[in-house]
């Protein structure tokens, strides 16, 4: 496993905020991305509630962005859908759940070394500079955010790929939990389990019918020993990946306040800097 060894950025990459783009996989149309789920189980901490505020504005000037529920407790938006109560209600702004897992991101790039682009292919696609000699940049830790049904292919993936089943293993948790397996393991028998989705590379194909985007995972590799628990320690916090608003700055965004003008304001108040291009 030499490959995920000796690839991981520094830790000190933590104490500044990240960039939307180094923070998660980028699901792009036409724009294949290749990675290693590092979380075996999707549990109730790997989603994040959001609201789509139709009237907020966006730097480009357009109405609409998605920004993360801050809880039930404390946001304006489910405030009002509570006592709006009907869902019908053309102020009624709902919430839906998005998933999220660690995961490496695996697509071979490389950085131009006159210009920074980061590229795909061996030009770059900036300036036309031979890039064949560079090495790869380094692999890197993100998170993996999608819809319910993206996992939920995912998670077709992994009750297809099969193997014997293995107590050495790592990917093959699920396995290691059920005590059917065991006994068969035990009593001598081979017995086929999922190889669990942390034990092979996956690729992800994003296509745009209309207005809907795809996510169709490929396996993308034999299966393999690759320990995910090497990984735990690197874990992104939700309240560094996501920009998390305050229940006043929702308001203002559901009156039609522009993101770019709440965090300037935010920014001149004394608190430190934030990134304004976090992809909301
Ligand atoms: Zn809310
Ligand atoms: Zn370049």
């Amino acid at each position: 496993m030499s490959f995920f060894e000796s690839q991981q950025g520094d830790s000190n990459t933590k104490t500044r905020r990240r960039s939307w783009r180094d923070t998660f996989i980028q699901l792009t149309p036409g724009d294949p991305v290749t990675v290693r789920i590092v979380e075996p189980e999707i549990v109730a901490e790997n989603k994040v509630w959001k609201h789509f505020i139709p009237q907020a504005r966006t730097k480009a000037g357009r109405r609409g962005l998605t920004v993360p529920c801050p809880g039930i407790e404390v946001c304006p938006i489910c405030a009002r859908n509570k006592e709006l109560g009907d869902r019908e209600h053309p102020d009624y702004i709902k919430a839906f759940p998005s998933f999220f897992a660690h995961a490496l991101d695996l697509t071979p790039r490389k950085t131009c070394d006159l210009c920074k682009t980061v590229n795909t292919g061996n030009t770059c696609t900036y300036d036309d500079n031979d890039l064949s000699k560079l090495p790869l940049d380094e692999t890197v830790l993100k998170i993996l955010e999608g819809s319910k049904t993206m996992f939920e292919q995912i998670d077709t993936v992994e009750s297809t790929i099969q193997a014997v089943y293995d107590p050495n293993r790592p990917s093959m948790l699920a396995a290691h939990k059920d005590p059917r397996v065991q006994e068969e393991h035990k009593s001598g028998r081979e017995v086929m389990v999922p190889v669990g989705i942390t034990g092979y590379n996956l690729q992800l194909v994003t296509t745009r019918n209309d207005d809907r985007r795809t996510v169709t995972p490929v396996p993308a590799s034999a299966p393999d020993d690759f320990d995910y628990r090497e990984y735990e320690n690197q874990y992104i916090s939700k309240w560094d990946a996501w920009l998390l608003l305050t229940s006043d700055e929702i308001l203002e965004l559901v009156q039609g306040a522009s993101l770019v003008e709440l965090l300037k304001a935010r920014n001149s108040s004394g608190n430190s800097s934030l990134d304004t291009d976090a992809g909301l």
